[in-house]
């Protein structure tokens, strides 16, 4: 039985969202609906409201979300009605090489499911019965929602929803930079560029994997407050485009083990791949505009075997890393609660997202 729903939807580029009345589809083989309880508004969702991320419009926004799934369809074995399950924006086949390396998030089939299911088609409508754009195949910014087997994690139901709902985007994509690209070791030092949803969860995954300094820069004295809380045992406030290699290596006792970019700068890449010393690793997370681009001098990079490399998603494995978050999470290792700063109500989307342009937040998120 499909469903009537309120969602948050963008008709056009560089305007306000929109909360519109929608229907959702009873799900399909393969697919869910899940009642969505909680959803984080994310820079991707702003991204696809001022066509940074160019998705085809109108367009129901949100990927970071939890809910509780009400519907199964045919050839659903791995989730029930009543499972409690976070949404994954990324697509995985399950079948390509990169999925059988165990890396989905390179899957070679995710351009399938971009703004429509991963079959191209959609299971929701507006009011005048057109249909509605689904962001990476989930549109999770509503009531209801229904999408593929594969775009959900089952989780432990003992986990609020909005908390759960921050390990479907920003917390994995941070904290697996940490554990699953870079291996942060004990005892490193570790910089980090930009202290927004992102780089908080960088400067908490560098925490719990021990690193023994942890430098947070940003432009905003609030966002290194909250660094400090999450971890951060320095801080610098930096002027835009002021080079800070000097006291980062003075900090770093001569250049940083691994340096974090989470702002998507070609500029701050550079100066993420100057801050670490011989045999350092900079790890760009932050995805930059398509125009942008990066160097460095090419000499340090045999002479003093240092690495530059990139991480979508925190290279994780949704079914392995989501419960291994929220297991961090219940043992009081991971701070979830502290990063939710303001919570909305589905009709103040449009204040969350002006919100989160005006970097109020550490992570705002829509309870449904
Ligand atoms: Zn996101
Ligand atoms: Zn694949």
């Amino acid at each position: 039985m499909g469903k009537a729903a309120r969602a948050v939807v963008c008709r056009k580029i560089n305007r306000p969202v929109v909360v519109e009345f929608i229907t959702v589809d009873s799900p399909k083989r393969g697919e869910v609906m899940v009642k969505v309880g909680a959803c984080g508004v994310c820079h991707s969702d702003l991204s696809a409201t001022n066509g940074t991320i160019a998705l085809p419009l109108p367009l129901i926004l949100g990927h970071e979300a939890a809910g509780e799934v009400v519907e199964v369809g045919e050839g659903v074995t791995s989730l029930a009605v009543g499972d409690h399950v976070v949404a994954s924006f990324i697509y995985m086949c399950g079948r390509c090489r990169f999925c059988s390396l165990g890396r989905p998030v390179l899957c070679v089939e995710q351009g399938r499911a971009l703004s429509t299911l991963p079959d191209g088609t959609l299971r929701t409508a507006d009011a005048q019965g057109k249909p509605l754009n689904v962001f990476s195949g989930c549109g999770v910014m509503a009531e209801y929602a229904t999408m593929h087997v594969d775009n959900l994690v089952k989780i432990d139901p003992k986990i609020p929803l909005d908390r759960a709902a921050l390990v479907g985007c920003a917390v994995t994509t941070g904290v697996g930079a940490v554990f699953n690209t870079a291996r942060v070791t004990p005892g490193a030092s570790v910089a980090v560029f930009g202290c927004g949803g992102v780089g908080l969860n960088v400067i908490q995954g560098a925490a719990i994997a021990g690193a023994e300094r942890i430098v947070a820069i940003d432009t905003l004295e609030s966002k290194l407050q909250m660094a400090r809380r999450f971890g951060a045992t320095d801080v610098l406030l930096a002027k835009p485009g002021e080079d800070l290699t000097k006291p980062l290596k003075k900090l770093t006792g001569g250049g940083a083990d691994y340096a974090f970019e989470c702002v998507g700068s070609g500029e701050l890449a550079a100066a993420a791949y100057k801050a670490i010393g011989r045999g350092g690793m900079a790890v760009v997370v932050g995805v930059a505009k398509a125009s942008d681009s990066t160097s460095v001098r090419t000499m340090t990079l045999p002479l003093e075997e240092k690495t530059l490399t990139g991480s979508y998603f925190g290279s994780c494995v949704p079914r392995v890393d989501f419960p291994r978050m929220l297991g961090l999470y219940m043992q009081g290792k991971l701070k979830l609660d502290e990063l939710i700063t303001k919570r909305y109500s589905i009709d103040e989307a449009p204040q969350a997202f002006a919100d989160l342009e005006a970097a109020k937040n550490a992570r705002g998120v829509i309870e449904l």
